[in-house]
């Protein structure tokens, strides 16, 4: 296999460095509250995209102080940029704030629920019967509902990094039968998105602690299909054409399961699906996997079905 150097410079740094140099460049009672928040969020460096960067990509390097770009309520009605917080009174303040937004927009939402629809609530507690399974990736910008105009109750939700499908993950794995044997989906659906930072780390040459047995998987869709994947010699073409095929490949890996194969072979269902999401127009790509000719050509190695 050819070095494989698809990005010119790292995108992502390891928690422990950029906690240390967030610890750094803030004054010491910014750091203790600031830096475990940046350690979990996911904003750029250099060139940020407006809403925020991909979902592996480095914590901010901002200046010491400044409130994270995706705290939406904390700039004044007439946009100007949010106040500094100066003393550990303002820190705790900003905290609570962030934290409290989200019971206001629960209590907002659960009452335009009610006003419109007063036997909603009812119906929610009565159980699920979602049709569709989404594995998805932990990028904040992909909700999955909000982008299929699904409610709740419509969608079993599974996310993480570069949503993966591993064989060893039990967590993954448990999803995946409960919703195939106990809720019945008709759609198991695997939705990537380009500019995938989770796939854009995984290429880079570089030790990333933890994430190396996680990323790992990516690298192995790498080698899988490295004659196409060279072949492209434009980097950005490149890295797409590989959330493509990192799709494809999670589909396969699903369709290797016996709680899927079953299932089809008794109800004619579910259909795997891959998709993956642009950022630029905000549609949604159907890569038309041929459910069935992956499921024959997976089942002459992986066959489960009985
Ligand atoms: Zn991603």
């Amino acid at each position: 296999m050819q070095p494989i150097r698809l990005l010119a410079r790292p995108p992502l740094r390891s928690v422990a460095t950029a906690a240390a140099a967030a610890t750094a460049s803030r004054p010491s009672h910014l750091a203790r509250v600031i830096v475990p928040a940046l350690a979990s969020t996911t904003t750029t460096t250099a060139n940020r995209p407006r809403f925020g960067s991909s979902c592996c990509s480095p914590p901010s390097a901002a200046p010491p102080g400044t409130i994270p770009s995706n705290a939406r309520k904390m700039s004044d009605d007439a946009g100007n940029p949010p106040k500094r917080p100066t003393s550990p009174a303002e820190v705790s303040q900003y905290l609570k704030e962030t934290h409290d937004r989200l019971f206001d927009n629960n209590r907002a939402w659960a009452a335009e629920k009610a006003q419109k629809d007063p036997g909603y609530f009812a119906r929610l507690s009565a159980g699920q019967s979602p049709e569709y399974l989404w594995i998805g990736c932990s990028d904040s910008r992909i909700p999955a509902e909000q982008i299929t105009g699904l409610e709740p109750g419509e969608a079993f939700i599974h996310r993480n990094i570069a949503n993966l499908v591993c064989n060893t993950d039990l967590n993954v794995m448990s999803v995946i039968n409960y919703a195939v044997r106990h809720l019945g989906v008709k759609h198991i659906i695997v939705c990537g998105h380009y500019g995938c930072g989770g796939v854009k780390a995984a290429m880079t040459p570089k030790d990333l602690g933890l994430l190396n047995p996680w990323l790992r998987n990516i690298r192995d869709v790498y080698r899988l299909h490295e004659k196409e994947l060279d072949a492209i010699p434009e980097e950005e073409a490149r890295y797409n054409r590989l959330v493509e095929l990192n799709v494809e490949e999670q589909c396969r890996n699903i369709v290797k399961t016996a709680a899927v194969q079953q299932s089809y072979a008794k109800n004619q269902y579910p259909v795997v699906h891959g998709w993956v999401f642009g950022f630029h127009d905000g549609l949604l790509k159907d890569l038309k996997i041929d459910f069935q000719a992956m499921l024959k050509n997976v089942q002459k190695i992986y066959n489960l079905s009985d």
